[in-house]
């Protein structure tokens, strides 16, 4: 009979881990990757040890293949051992050796400082949602360092960078408009182009933002640009990005970061591609975006309603029409309901005097439609 645990599993060869859930078996365990892979570990090829700072993750690694599972589930010890496998009888002697040591200097008050810093219980009983709001106790700098090495990594994939300074400097004067508004101002927003037909713009941790050319040759207006920044600034400044990579992390990079192991951190930002396709954020986020970046227009003196006329726009084109994928839509779905709340929230924000951008918009088409 097998029993199911969940578990988490990284790869040596790095990169974030993958969420996985493990039946413990006679021959060792099945895992099965919440990405669809299988793998078996058998009990002969396993090296069990024990983690975390109370010693309550059981790491079980493979020998041959050098990738190892996280548990920290109750029981999940017991039912390794409940096959009375030989060898793993001696790990498992091992673990729980390491588990009284560390007991018995918790008990001495080694550690306990740690503990209360974070929090009675939360390395038990944390829950993605309390891992997320602890990610955003993190100093502001970490924002800025994830997204600076995603930007490395995604500048590969993304396509040239336009230096077209019409381009340039509309994306800039909006930015400009906008930022003394933003909820928060320790961010620095930096903004380019990007050469694709792509109609999408995302925004990263810390607030490097990248706007394709598609998006600027769909958009009928100035200001519905402005409204899709103010959206993605949003973003940054609510840190949308820091905590849904920690959200989606899980309890072993709970544990690290907890710890304070900065490297781990800097793991997050493998996520790189999720930002780019707008996967990254959850519902909640994008409706929190949508929200307050029409707070962030309407304190700007700029169209509030600019957001849902540019959603409208988009709906009014099926996906085929468009150059290349409508991706900034299709990662952000259930739009009519958006527009709704968009114009809703339009309604009732304080509004600046309206001031209109000033642009050459028929220049920045004609370079944005080349
Ligand atoms: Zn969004």
């Amino acid at each position: 009979m097998a029993e199911g645990f969940a578990a988490s599993v990284t790869f040596p060869e790095g990169g974030l881990p993958v969420w996985a859930d493990l039946d413990v078996g006679p021959e060792g365990l099945r895992i099965r990757l919440r990405d669809g892979r299988e793998a078996h570990l058998r009990y002969d090829d396993m090296d069990v040890d024990a983690a975390g700072l109370d010693a309550e993750v059981v790491v079980c690694r493979s020998r041959s293949e050098g990738y190892a599972v996280q548990c920290s589930v109750p029981g999940f010890a017991q039912a390794l051992g409940s096959h009375g496998h030989p060898s793993i009888a001696e790990h498992l002697g091992a673990v729980d050796q390491k588990v009284r040591e560390h007991r018995r200097r918790r008990r001495a008050g080694v550690g306990v400082a740690a503990l209360l810093v974070l929090g009675c219980g939360i390395l038990f009983w944390y829950t993605p949602d309390i891992l997320a709001a602890t990610a955003t106790s993190l100093p502001l700098s970490v924002d800025e360092q994830i997204g600076d090495s995603t930007m490395d990594d995604l500048e590969e994939q993304l396509g040239p960078r336009m230096d077209d300074p019409t381009i340039q400097a509309f994306l800039d004067r909006t930015i400009a408009r906008l930022e003394p508004h933003a909820s928060e101002r320790a961010f620095r927003f930096r903004i380019h182009a990007v050469d694709s037909d792509e109609v999408n713009a995302f925004a990263l941790p810390g607030g490097q933002m990248v706007v394709m050319r598609g998006l600027l040759a769909e958009a009928g207006d100035p200001e519905e640009v402005a409204g899709v920044l103010a959206h993605e600034m949003a973003h940054v400044t609510e840190r949308h990005g820091i905590r849904s990579a920690a959200h989606g992390a899980g309890r072993w990079l709970a544990l690290t970061i907890l710890i304070g192991d900065d490297s781990a951190l800097l793991g997050l930002a493998g996520e790189a591609a999720s930002y780019a396709n707008g996967s990254a954020y959850s519902r909640e986020s994008e409706s929190e975006a949508d929200a307050e970046g029409v707070r962030l227009m309407a304190a700007s003196g700029l169209d509030p309603r600019a957001l849902a006329r540019f959603f409208e726009r988009l709906k009014q084109r099926s996906g085929s029409e468009l150059t290349g994928m409508a991706n900034w839509l299709s990662s952000h779905p259930e739009h009519d309901e958006r527009i709704a709340h968009v114009n809703e929230v339009a309604a009732r924000v304080p509004a600046a005097p309206r001031q209109p951008l000033q642009v050459d918009w028929a220049a920045v088409q004609a370079a944005a439609r080349r």
